[in-house]
């Protein structure tokens, strides 16, 4: 057994591990009592076998949300918001836990997973804030004959759907504001990555968070329960971070009911390297905004486009800085890039290295998958990459950075524009006129200018184009989770 391993098992032995449902206050097992296993991303092996909820066992969910609701919607803003402050004590306080239950079942680096648990917990901090400025509006109407009042009251029953990528950070930048907002919730996390969600379902319970308020049903069966809860009458909203294929399709579903529906879908980052740029600030902003998550991120960026005078300096120095990060099981905190989430994933992103450079393109350093045990693949850099190969129109999703070309401005801002996403990009330029002119003009809902790390609890991060609809963090963040009711008066 390696030392990783070892580790490992120390962990899962010496941590409480969540693996039932959990449901108005109560830990359950699935209806039809099924389980699924969780696998570890760098040894394949099995962390744990979680209850897979069936479509009764989410409408129980839905059931003991509504339940709670009135009492929660009524219960003073500044008792949610102290509910949402001692969760984020105990995240703090329990980091290194998270933290690991991150790394097993993500398989994220040990800092990124650290930066992770860090960051989910700024959104309970951010919320715990933003309960008590819920404000309405008091207007003047024109013919003097009323006085307008535009009120605002949480949306209701709210169903959440995460992703695998960030399993602590998805979650708590869905739960923060829904919960601040007066609102109750059904988390469906990712299928890979239920655990660390059940943790924090333990830990809001134990910070205050009554029966009903949150529930959190991991399944295997993920389309028919969200199906089912999103026909439930009691469902008024929808909260998705995930493909944009799987969006799509919910958004469809939830019109049945004309949910409202706040979605974070996939990208395809533009990273702009302008000739007057600093090289060697273009170059560690690339490997954050690459790198961040092993490059499975959503905001990663996707496509290097670089002023054709800089190109060749630019691949070469971030190749060298790719080809020197360190691979390995994030368990140990020496390792600064982890395994792939499965071997599908894996596999879909050699095929698109292969098919690039048969197409044309230049490998400068990586560009297969490494030994086993886990899904690890190298750090990679592809160069003169032609404008039509596939990868630039694919998420990669994965270490692989392709580079690219152009002349002028005009032609960089069309090429960033060249996709049906609009999720995040960054510029990079000493020219902050060029820069904020660029950002103007470039289809995103996240503009990094001369930076590569761009999340912030306290910013509203969202998407244009095909990457989705409304934004999460920041001021807007809680709106998502309150509606408009407007009072006629007379008085
Ligand atoms: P995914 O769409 O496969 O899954 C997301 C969630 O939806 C999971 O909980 C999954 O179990 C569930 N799901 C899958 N199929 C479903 C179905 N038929 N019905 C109902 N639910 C279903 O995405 P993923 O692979 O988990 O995550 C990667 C994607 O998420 C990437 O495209 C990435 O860009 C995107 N993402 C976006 C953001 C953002 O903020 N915009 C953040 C992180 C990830």
């Amino acid at each position: 057994m390696s030392r990783a391993d070892r580790r490992i098992e120390e962990t899962i032995m010496s941590e409480t591990l969540f693996d039932d449902l959990y449901v108005g206050g109560k830990w359950i097992a699935a209806g039809d009592g099924e389980r699924f296993a969780v696998a570890d991303p760098a040894t394949g092996g099995t962390v744990a076998m979680v209850a897979s909820g069936t479509t009764e066992d989410a409408i129980a969910a839905v059931a003991a949300a509504a339940e709670a609701g009135p009492l929660w919607a009524s219960a003073p803003p500044r008792a949610r918001g102290d509910v949402l402050r001692r969760a984020y004590e105990a995240m703090i306080a329990r980091r290194g836990e998270i933290a690991r239950l991150i790394v097993l079942e993500s398989g994220k680096s040990w800092a990124d997973a650290i930066g992770e648990a860090d960051y989910a917990a700024g959104f309970f901090r951010w919320y715990a804030e933003e309960a008590v400025r819920i404000r309405g509006q008091v207007g003047a109407s024109p013919a003097a004959d009323k006085q307008i009042l535009a009120l605002q009251e949480p949306v209701g029953v709210s169903v959440l759907v995460t992703p695998w990528n960030f399993p602590a950070a998805m979650a708590t930048r869905k739960i923060g504001p829904a919960l601040a907002a007066g609102c109750t919730v059904v988390l469906k996390p990712a299928s890979d990555t239920p655990l660390t969600a059940l943790l924090l379902a333990d830990l809001l319970a134990q910070a205050g968070a009554p029966a009903g308020v949150v529930n959190v049903v991991p399944s295997r069966r993920s389309g028919p329960t969200v199906a089912a809860m999103l026909g439930d009458p009691r469902v008024r909203k929808l909260s998705f971070t995930g493909s944009t294929e799987v969006g799509q399709m919910l958004l469809r579903l939830a019109s049945d009911q004309v949910l409202n529906c706040s979605m974070e879908l996939g990208g395809n980052a533009p990273f702009l390297v302008f000739d007057d740029a600093d090289l060697e600030t273009a170059v560690e902003g690339a490997l954050v905004a690459k790198m961040r998550n092993g490059g499975e991120s959503c905001i990663a960026a996707n496509r290097f486009l670089v002023h054709e005078s800089i190109a060749a300096d630019f691949g070469e120095r971030f190749a060298e800085r790719m080809s020197r990060l360190r691979v390995g099981p994030g368990m140990d905190p020496h390792n600064e890039v982890g395994p792939l989430i499965n071997e599908p994933a894996r596999a879909e992103i050699a095929a698109l290295v292969r098919q690039s450079i048969a197409g044309g393109a230049r490998l400068l350093t990586g560009g297969a998958e490494l030994d086993g045990p886990g899904w690890f693949f190298a750090p990679t850099v592809l160069a003169d990459v032609p404008p039509q190969d596939p990868i630039l129109r694919t998420e990669i999703f994965g270490p692989v950075a392709p580079i690219c070309t152009f002349g002028d401005e005009a032609e960089a801002i069309a090429r960033a524009n060249n996709t049906e996403f609009g999720l995040a990009s960054y510029v990079f330029s000493r020219d902050v006129g060029r820069a904020l002119r660029v950002a103007y003009r470039i289809e995103a809902g996240v503009v990094g200018i001369n930076r590569g790390f761009v999340s912030d609890p306290a910013a509203p991060f969202g998407g244009m184009k095909q990457s989705g609809l409304g934004r999460e963090g920041g001021a807007a963040g809680i709106t998502e989770f309150l509606e408009t009711k407007y009072v006629a008066v007379n008085w």
